[in-house]
């Protein structure tokens, strides 16, 4: 229902997905007063999603600062290595990209992340942000309008509500809402490609590596889960992939056995695939006028090293250590320069990685003979696909300076 007296919290978060549904537990527990929008009904159960996601270790203590890990760390698998291999015999038979060992600290002990199917995270995300309280939820609800002044934003929902905050949280996915309304320009473009993902059983133990098998049209992978499961994420071009989708489990099962079974081993389909069409979108900033963006409202880039939620995780560490500061220091939340500081500190690493993986994808996924030789080179050199090593190895390092507090498994009492 409508409510006619403009309700106000310290922050409005529009977007209850990943991102919103973490920030907003996080800054709910630090004594925050929170407001959270979704488009989804939270009684409905989420639609199927057939991923898994790769999360990274400094993503992963977000998650446990959240209280999110605490209920998924048995159903998680964890990631020790990643290999890229060719599928052609073009390249060297394999070439391990990274593994624990790679990491500075690696005599913790600590995998490199952990694996987590996408249905179990949602689920997991969502009970946490029904024990909290204090966030009060506005959903099914959509924002339709943004203004701004010098006392407070003003969101106007689809129901005609207005709602008032001192800052407005933009964690509405890649086609937010609130970005544009806040006037933030993106780029991007299609890949023209889509990934085909599903649960497998597999055959030959994994031993906890995610496999890639680099052919013309993109990469096979096979990311382990439990119970030697594993998630198939398929790169196809576009409407291969959204064919392939279409396909029975028992003819994916053929068809990805026949193709790839010497190269992954026998693998049995366990659930009807999906296909995600691919593309990229960068944000040219991730603030305006008391306005801040995380997670795939600032990027979407190519999933090719399991990437998105992991940079949003960081997003939201940064975002609410500033925060905590400004609080501490009596400022605005929404101070122009602290939200500057948030920018700055966030920026880089997310057009790097986009770009890293934008160039990856293009020299991989390309049947041009006369990149043959660059393919061959960049894997046999021992540069392994150098920007995507970096990649990973700079996404999976969770103690550099540098880093947010929670990214360095900081508790969050250590921020209040
Ligand atoms: C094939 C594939 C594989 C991937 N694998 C990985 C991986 O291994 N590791 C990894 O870290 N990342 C991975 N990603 C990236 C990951 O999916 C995203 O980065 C992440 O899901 C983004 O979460 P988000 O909450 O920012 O956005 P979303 O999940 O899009 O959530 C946006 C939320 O905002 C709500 N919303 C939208 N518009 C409005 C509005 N107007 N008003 C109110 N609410 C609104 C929506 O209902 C939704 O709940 C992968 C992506 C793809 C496509």
């Amino acid at each position: 229902m409508p409510t006619t007296i403009p309700q106000k919290s310290q922050i409005l978060i529009v977007g209850g997905g990943s991102s919103g549904g973490v920030l907003g537990i996080l800054l709910s527990e630090l004594g925050f007063d929170v407001s959270l929008v979704d488009t989804r009904d939270p009684t409905l159960p989420f639609l199927p999603d057939s991923r898994a996601f790769a999360l990274v270790r400094g993503a992963w203590r977000v998650l446990e600062a959240a209280g999110v890990a605490q209920k998924l760390i048995d159903e998680a698998e964890p990631l020790l290595s990643m290999e890229a291999h060719d599928a052609n015999g073009v390249l060297p038979p394999a070439a391990s990209l990274f593994g624990v060992d790679d990491l500075p600290d690696s005599d913790r002990g600590e995998p490199l992340g952990y694996m987590i199917e996408v249905d179990l995270l949602n689920n997991a995300i969502r009970e946490r942000v029904q024990q909290c309280e204090a966030i009060k939820l506005y959903a099914p609800n959509s924002v339709t309008a943004l203004a701004t002044g010098p006392d407070c934003a003003r969101v106007t929902l689809d129901d005609g509500t207005e709602l008032q905050a001192d800052l407005v949280i933009g964690a509405d996915g890649v086609g937010s809402a609130i970005r544009d309304l806040a006037g933030i320009r993106t780029i991007g473009w299609s890949y023209e490609q889509a990934v085909v993902a599903v649960t497998l059983q597999l055959d030959q133990p994994h031993h906890g590596a995610a496999r890639q098998w680099f052919q013309e049209e993109g990469p096979f992978a096979v990311l382990p889960l439990t119970e030697n499961r594993g998630n198939l994420a398929w790169f196809r071009n576009e409407a291969a992939g959204l064919a392939t989708a279409k396909l029975s489990r028992e003819e994916l099962e053929a068809e990805i056995n026949g193709r790839f079974g010497h190269l992954a081993g026998p693998m049995k389909v366990l659930r009807d695939p999906l296909a995600y069409p691919l593309r990229l979108r960068l944000a040219e900033t991730l603030i305006a006028d008391r306005v801040a963006l995380v997670g795939d409202a600032v990027r979407r880039v190519n999933p090719l090293a399991g990437q998105g939620f992991n940079l949003g995780l960081k997003d939201i560490a940064a975002l609410v250590e500033i925060l905590c500061e400004s609080r501490k220091l009596g400022l605005s939340l929404a101070d122009g320069s602290r939200l500057e500081t948030y920018q700055q500190w966030r920026r880089f690493d997310g057009v790097s990685t986009a770009l890293a993986m934008d160039g990856i994808n293009r020299a991989f996924s390309n049947s041009n003979p006369l990149l043959t030789p660059f393919k061959r080179l960049a894997l046999s050199a021992g540069t392994a696909i150098a920007p995507l090593r970096r990649a990973l190895a700079a996404q999976a390092s969770a103690d550099q300076p540098g880093l947010p507090a929670l990214v360095r498994g900081q508790p969050l009492s250590a921020l209040g």
